[in-house]
């Protein structure tokens, strides 16, 4: 019997492999037969972040969509952990800090944007860049306005979170993700990404439209500044759930694989306003945007799905469940953010090392771990290719 871990056929070279021969064609066809889901490894990457929903907010979500805890999509998943979320600076982060924790691994101070303060300023590796070095494709997709703190932290370098013409500017011109939907404005605007030869969308109808091809890099900036709650949004705006499948359409279609951030960034400031309404209505798109990423990954293996969040907002607790279709009573504890630990809910490849309590730095190690395939190649793999 042969271990199916031990069959590695990179993507490319199954490519290179098929162009060259009628028998490599045979020979990839019977590969892709037998090892339906390793004949090609991609090591795609999804990393979806509910700005400040922690437990209780997913709880009282699951009551209002479907009458009971524990109900949503990404509740299912396999694998679940505690996140621990403090800054370099304080118990209680804010999205620049615990963003970066997750995009580079190192504990910054609030405000602070993938550079190394406290330590030597220097910019620190972000997700985007690293998953681009290694050939892939990169996506940030959100509620807020793109240039806001968390997908500023996977792609861009500032000590300030609010320096928004310089996050842009590194968007455009130095990292250049090749998917950015969110709101618009704040340092985006049209003129800067075409010049950075950016297909431009800005509505829903020509977000719609777009059609994927190899190599497109679009910006979406829908309206200025955050897009609308869900309860106020008009539609002319594209959802979470819309941006998401468009993203996916877009990134899958490199060699190499992907890794995309998709935040529901609204959750935080409806839990700022201590508004549980607007709550869980945030977060049953949110957990609609994942179980578009779940139908479109299937059954293959190569791929992580995680779901957490940057930080608890508004020390929520759910007192009673009134059912389907109603807001749950909660009690708010304060409008601000709390060190209160996330939940984390991972699928796919690497997914078992979300266990237990993790730091927020453990995140970014999980998902650079899931791009790496799953073996070398095996000898008789590699015979078995020939
Ligand atoms: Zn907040």
């Amino acid at each position: 019997m042969v271990d199916i871990r031990l069959v590695f056929v990179d993507r490319k070279i199954v490519s290179k492999f098929v162009r060259k021969s009628a028998l490599g064609i045979r020979v990839a066809l019977l590969i892709a037969f037998l090892f339906p889901s390793a004949a090609v490894f991609a090591g795609d990457v999804i990393l979806f972040i509910g700005d400040g929903m922690g437990a209780e907010h997913v709880k009282a979500a699951g009551m209002y969509l479907n009458g009971s805890p524990g109900t949503l999509a990404f509740e299912s998943f396999p694998h679940q952990a505690h996140v621990l979320t403090a800054s370099a600076d304080n118990d209680v982060t804010d999205s620049a800090a615990a963003a970066t924790a997750m995009s580079t691994g190192r504990k910054v101070n609030r405000g602070v944007i993938s550079k190394a303060i406290p330590g030597g300023g220097e910019n620190l590796e972000t997700l985007v860049e690293y998953f681009a070095g290694k050939g892939k494709r990169t996506g940030l997709v959100t509620t807020t306005f793109i240039t806001h703190a968390t997908p500023a932290a996977f792609a861009a370098h500032t000590g300030n979170r609010s320096n928004y013409n310089d996050i842009a500017d590194d968007y455009l011109n130095n990292t250049r993700p090749d998917v950015l939907f969110g709101g618009g404005g704040r340092g985006m605007n049209r003129d800067s990404e075409v010049s950075a030869e950016y297909t431009v969308v800005d509505d829903r109808t020509s977000l719609t439209a777009l059609k994927s091809k190899p190599g497109l890099r679009v910006s979406g900036q829908f309206g200025r500044g955050h897009t609308p709650f869900v309860i106020d949004r008009k539609n002319t705006y594209p959802d979470l759930p819309e941006m998401t499948k468009k993203a996916l359409q877009i990134l899958d279609n490199g060699e190499n694989g992907f890794f995309l951030m998709v935040e529901g960034g609204l959750i935080d400031h409806a839990a700022h306003a201590n508004h549980i309404h607007r709550v869980v209505t945030e977060i049953i798109e949110f957990s609609e945007a994942v179980e578009i990423a779940l139908k479109w990954r299937g059954d293959r293996s190569d791929i992580l799905i995680l779901v957490t969040a940057d930080h608890e907002t508004g020390g929520l607790k759910v007192i009673k469940n009134n059912g389907k279709g109603k807001t749950p009573v909660v009690e708010w504890a304060t409008n601000h953010h709390t060190s209160a630990p996330v939940p984390a809910y991972a699928v796919g490849k690497n997914s078992e090392q979300a266990h237990g309590i993790l730091d927020n730095t453990d995140i970014h190690d999980i998902l650079k771990l899931a791009s790496e395939p799953l073996k070398r190649p095996d000898k008789s793999a590699a015979d078995t290719s020939r």
